[in-house]
């Protein structure tokens, strides 16, 4: 059936309207967002999708495709952030999110249906926090713009959900256009869509999906944000992002902390890694950006330590077997690998790593590519 249909079934009246918001793959720049830093993402083809009627009773019910469990039913008034509404609590937090910014949300009727594989590091919550934002503002008439939705969205999990995610995963799914990647600055969301039409130039980005998630994650996302923000103090700057490039061997000198030292060259040199890949794609040099992403790979493997044994094996496989570069995309331990591969190579590197995955014991990866498309939009009236 579709989302329409599925509404109807589900509410018994029709939808204003359908929605689409996408997740995406960050190409580079990764624990950045929370250092005020650069990121590169792309909204990827598969997207959450939302069928929503207004409601003016204060009433806001929220239905998933996707599962067990029926209509989560809350009122409006009486949202509570960290209350605990499992999945709900990501479009929940989205209303509850413009109520505190002085938003008129009066209710909802919202059934969510998302191709947007979850806990892979592809973002599907913040395609499901999207993809409600834009529909309340669409009905509501707020007329926020893309990065003020992004901020309500990453509000909404921050504050609501309890998760402490920087901005780029809302601002990738609000903001990308296809054929393109969204260059963000996350200290002002100032950006640009920098032109990656892969197919063009003979060349593919693949996505592997490990499809392991290591319990270490959630911690260890915290424990580099706080050492991150240590080294921000001890070096006297507003964030990491200030260092400059030039500076970080003097940088580095000043620091006694040796964890803390290995976190500041990973997110310096990796803001670093954003513009050459920036100025390689502007000088149409696309083919060079792979040793890049390879580089950034070590760096996230050995200087921030968020990968993990699989996410090792995608990338040293792909590139043994040809690929012109691959890293981990995301938070890391689990999650999902980035693979740059001429177009011909695709299905043997893909090949190569699903070989190696099982050669080793690992369960089977999933591998697809990752097609620069569109962000959040309206699909219908
Ligand atoms: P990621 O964003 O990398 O996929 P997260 O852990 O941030 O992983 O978000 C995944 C969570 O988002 C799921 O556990 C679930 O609570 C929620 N979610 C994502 N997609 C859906 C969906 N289609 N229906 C219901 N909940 C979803
Ligand atoms: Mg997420």
């Amino acid at each position: 059936m579709s989302v329409t249909g599925e509404f109807e079934a589900l509410y018994g009246v029709e939808p204003e309207g359908i929605w689409a918001a996408p997740g995406r793959v960050n190409l580079i720049g990764e624990y950045t967002d929370f250092n005020d830093g650069f990121v590169m993402p792309l909204a990827l083809p598969h997207t959450a999708v939302a069928a929503v009627a207004r409601r003016t009773d204060g009433v806001l019910r929220i239905h998933s495709a996707d599962v067990e469990g029926g209509i989560v039913q809350l009122d409006v008034d009486s949202l509570e952030p960290l209350s605990g509404t499992g999945w709900a609590a990501y479009p929940a937090g989205v209303a509850w999110a413009l109520r505190e910014a002085g938003h008129p949300v009066t209710g909802a009727d919202i059934h969510l249906a998302s191709t947007v594989p979850t806990g892979a590091g592809l973002s599907s919550s913040a395609a499901l926090e999207v993809v409600t934002a834009l529909a309340l503002n669409d009905l509501c008439g707020l007329g926020l713009t893309r990065p003020e939705l992004a901020v309500i969205a990453q509000r909404a999990e921050n504050a609501f959900v309890g998760v402490p995610c920087g901005v780029m995963d809302q601002m990738a799914s609000a903001c990308s256009v296809a054929g393109h990647a969204l260059h963000l600055d996350t200290r002002d969301l100032s950006f640009r869509q920098v032109p990656f039409d892969l197919a063009a130039r003979g060349l593919r980005l693949l996505v592997v999906d490990t499809r392991v998630k290591h319990a270490l994650g959630d911690g260890a996302y915290a424990e580099r944000r706080a050492g991150c923000e240590a080294g921000a103090r001890a070096l006297g700057v507003r964030a990491l992002r200030d260092v400059p490039y030039a500076h970080l061997p003097d940088a580095l000198a000043r620091l006694d902390d040796e964890t803390v030292r290995r976190y500041v060259r990973h997110v310096v040199s990796d803001n670093e890694r954003v513009e050459r890949t920036i100025a390689l794609l502007d000088a149409g040099d696309v083919r060079a950006v792979g040793p890049v992403l390879t580089e950034g790979h070590l760096s996230l493997r050995d200087d921030l330590r968020v990968s993990c044994a699989e996410l090792d094996l995608a990338v040293e496989t792909a590139c043994a077997a040809g690929a012109l570069g691959a890293r981990m995309t995301g938070g890391g331990f689990g999650g999902s690998a980035v693979v740059l591969v001429e177009s011909r190579a695709a299905d043997a590197v893909g090949s190569a790593v699903e070989k190696a995955f099982a050669e080793a014991g690992y369960a089977a990866p999933r591998v697809f590519p990752a097609v620069p498309s569109e962000g959040a939009r309206r699909l219908s009236a």
